[in-house]
């Protein structure tokens, strides 16, 4: 698959969802449908200091820009690479005194080259920038005001020369950003680091339960030397087998929230009413918000209020404890509420699966992993039960269970989780992603360790003792960022 390639995608009208993308040949699960460089990117003012603003690699010791010292990069090749990008940008900044805000930077950087290679930059390129949708008509008058505000921020940024734009055209390109901006994460997927605009991908559909997913690929980023390092992109990939002719869809949000809480969340963000076939039936709805059904031994409707009322408080403090790192508060407050929940609501409920979200989460990080496999298996198997079987999040979740079942010295059950996550990334990511690659590493070192187990017990045990007392290697590989 070359970058830029769109053999595998053709446009078509998709009637009252506007343009769309379908498949021309049918695809593999797996299989890459298209990879995109960005057409601009910029790092979230959060990170300026903290991320390459060329490849978007996290690492510490970045190399600052002597004329804005605001961008950094890897080294000279990364610098390098992104000047034409910076060149304008390094200007308006020192001209400026300070760096405007994120949304204010990239649609500048938009501009820019727009000016310079117009808005269509490759031959494979379906629309040019300036005609996608801004929305900016369904904007509400909160957002109205943002947008005046961010228009003169850009106007006082923007270093025109002599060409000048009218606020209209600014405030297109605004919302060009707002609706189709693509949030970048950094080179394991772990955290969002930036925002990209990626001109075919906007062209591709919302399905709550869609047939492709997205991931940015940064190629090969553990190379330290960043000659190795590919541009940033991203690639589409068909998550199951999808039939010539058939649309391209993508998910803009989790699909673990019930489908009018989808719904509003898609027209709050994307302006439109999502019609998907999960929607319109409410597929999965009842799972979501399910009670608990042990033997027939159903709870009365009355508790199953007061439990699910008091589970939605109990999240919102969770939140809270969590922010304020109270983590002891936090594992107390979650094992109160399951506590609460068992028996009364099922074991696919929304608020069971987040507080064992949480409660795996915390207690791994407190090195409590026993408990912490215990709460990760659970929320695996709802997961599983709701999300398609080749979801993204599916994927990452079972691998963290796998990590946290292997730290606690279940060998077995960190294997088969380990095993079963590579399967779903190597769909969702592919071999050539750094968290592939992890897994793929962690795949080979639980086999290992299992083979030790099924050998000789008692010896397994004290070899992982020796390493966790360490502070040793299975923690290093797991851990590492
Ligand atoms: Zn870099
Ligand atoms: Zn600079
Ligand atoms: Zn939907």
């Amino acid at each position: 698959m070359t970058v830029g390639n769109m053999e595998s995608a053709t446009l078509f009208d998709a009637g009252k969802k506007g343009r769309g993308l379908k498949a021309s040949k049918e695809l593999a699960a797996g299989e890459v449908v298209f990879a995109e460089p960005s057409f601009s990117a910029v790092v979230f003012d959060s990170f300026a200091s903290q991320i390459c603003h060329s490849c978007f690699r996290r690492q510490a010791n970045l190399h600052r820009c002597a004329q804005c010292k605001f961008a950094h990069y890897c080294d000279r090749t990364c610098q390098t690479a992104c000047w034409d990008e910076h060149k304008k940008e390094c200007g308006a900044i020192r001209k400026m005194g300070r760096a405007p805000a994120e949304n204010v930077r990239l649609a500048a950087r938009v501009l820019w080259r727009i000016h310079k290679d117009s808005g269509v930059v490759s031959d494979s390129q379906l629309m040019s920038v300036s005609e996608l949708e801004d929305h900016v008509n369904d904007l509400s008058e909160e957002a109205h005001v943002q947008l005046k505000a961010d228009v003169s921020t850009f106007l006082e940024y923007w270093s025109h020369g002599r060409k000048k734009h009218s606020a209209e055209f600014i405030s297109h390109i605004f919302g060009i950003i707002k609706c189709n901006g693509f949030t970048m994460s950094d080179q394991r997927g772990l955290q969002a680091v930036g925002v990209g605009l990626f001109p075919n991908l906007c062209l591709v559909n919302h399905d709550c339960w869609p047939n492709c997913t997205v991931i940015l690929n940064h190629g090969d980023q553990s190379a330290l030397s960043s000659a190795l390092h590919s541009q940033r992109r991203i690639e589409l990939r068909a998550l199951e087998k999808i039939p010539e002719g058939a649309e391209l869809t993508v998910s803009y949000v989790d699909f673990l929230h019930v489908s009018a809480e989808r719904q509003k969340k898609l027209r709050e963000h994307f302006h439109f009413e999502c019609t998907c076939e999960h929607c319109s039936q409410h597929i999965k709805d009842d799972l979501m918000m399910a009670a608990a059904d042990s033997e027939g031994n159903k709870p009365s409707a009355e508790k199953v209020k007061e439990v699910t009322d008091f589970s939605k408080e109990c999240l919102a403090k969770i939140e809270e404890c969590r922010l304020q790192g109270e983590y002891n508060e936090v594992v107390k407050l979650c094992r109160e509420c399951l506590e609460k929940q068992e028996n009364v609501l099922a074991d696919t409920h929304l608020y069971k699966l987040r507080v064992l979200s949480v409660a795996s989460e915390v207690l791994s990080f407190m090195q409590k992993f026993s408990e912490a496999a215990g709460y990760a298996h659970k929320m695996v198997e709802g997961y599983r039960k709701l999300y398609h079987h080749n979801n993204a999040l599916l994927g990452m979740a079972i691998m963290r269970a796998g990590v946290t079942h292997w730290h606690a010295g279940q060998i077995e059950a960190g294997h088969a989780f380990i095993c079963q996550a590579y399967g779903i990334l190597m769909v969702t990511h592919g071999p050539n992603h750094a968290i592939t690659r992890d897994l793929e590493s962690m795949r080979t070192q639980t086999e290992m360790e299992l083979k030790m187990f099924k050998k000789d017990e008692a010896a397994y045990h004290s070899m992982r003792a020796a390493i966790s007392s360490s502070g040793g290697s299975i923690k290093d590989l797991s851990r590492k960022k």
